[in-house]
């Protein structure tokens, strides 16, 4: 095992039930899967749970807690605190995903940029860095963003145009790639790439989801983030090496170096 091409994944749903055959030898031997860690991101109450059970039994594993933007129906009143007590474990590293998706969930904006507002008071008040998940919703998101001025962000799965992006960076707020880099029709996200300052860059599989070329389509695992990151090296033009020890030191410094 080469621990120098291990690869820190920063986002992975290993509850989903795509991996119900076969998620524990991804969890209990990330290693030998291409992974040196990796934060098991939270959709909801039952998810955010799920990743802290997870984090207390493996060792590489981490999470995240949050409510997705489709998952805000039937929130119980008190979800936040709910939230807040999971954090009490030190493996929780991140609040998210949390943020707006109006392709998924057209009918709810209110609802949906309420939730978000709150879920970003919480996480200051945690004094955690935050996961946005952002869909058809530039505008709101931005102005939001905004207006919470949080410490530490990311937009993950970047998926809008360089513009967007610009204004992102200039928010202080990092940009997370996932295999949507490696796909053809791609040409934005690879030019987002290119603006996006190496040290604001992080790397993710968001799977079971975004399998990256030549696996698009199929159920996305941690052994594909290796071909994310060789994109990355290739457009970056550095040793596949020293684009994996950069990335793996930006998500040290995201989620696990104290915030000022
Ligand atoms: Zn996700």
């Amino acid at each position: 095992m080469n621990l120098q091409s291990l690869i820190f994944d920063t986002h992975a749903h290993y509850d989903d039930k795509r991996f119900d055959q076969d998620r524990e030898k991804f969890l209990s031997t990330p290693q030998s899967h291409g992974i040196l860690g990796l934060i098991n991101v939270g959709t909801d109450l039952g998810s955010s749970q799920t990743g802290v059970f997870y984090a207390k039994k493996y060792k590489h594993i981490y999470c995240s807690i949050g409510v997705h933007p489709i998952c805000i129906n039937n929130l119980p009143s008190n979800y936040l605190s709910i939230l807040e007590n999971l954090t009490h474990n030190k493996k929780v590293v991140a609040v998210g995903e949390i943020g707006l998706d109006y392709h998924y969930n057209p009918h709810s904006k209110e609802e949906q940029m309420k939730r978000f507002e709150e879920q970003l008071e919480l996480a200051a008040k945690l004094n955690l860095p935050i996961i946005i998940h952002s869909r058809d919703s530039v505008k709101n998101t931005l102005d939001i963003i905004k207006n919470a001025h949080p410490k530490r962000f990311v937009v993950h799965c970047f998926s809008y145009d360089p513009e967007t992006a610009a204004k992102i960076l200039e928010m202080g707020g990092f940009l997370g790639f996932t295999g949507i880099l490696t796909f053809k029709n791609s040409k934005h996200i690879r030019e987002t790439l290119q603006l996006t300052p190496f040290e604001k860059t992080l790397i993710e599989t968001d799977c079971p989801y975004m399998a990256p070329e030549p696996f698009r389509g199929e159920r996305c695992d941690s052994r594909m983030l290796i071909s994310v990151a060789s994109t990355i090296a290739k457009q970056k033009q550095l040793p596949l090496k020293k684009t994996i020890t950069t990335l793996n030191e930006n998500a040290r410094k995201f989620f696990f170096e104290a915030i000022k």
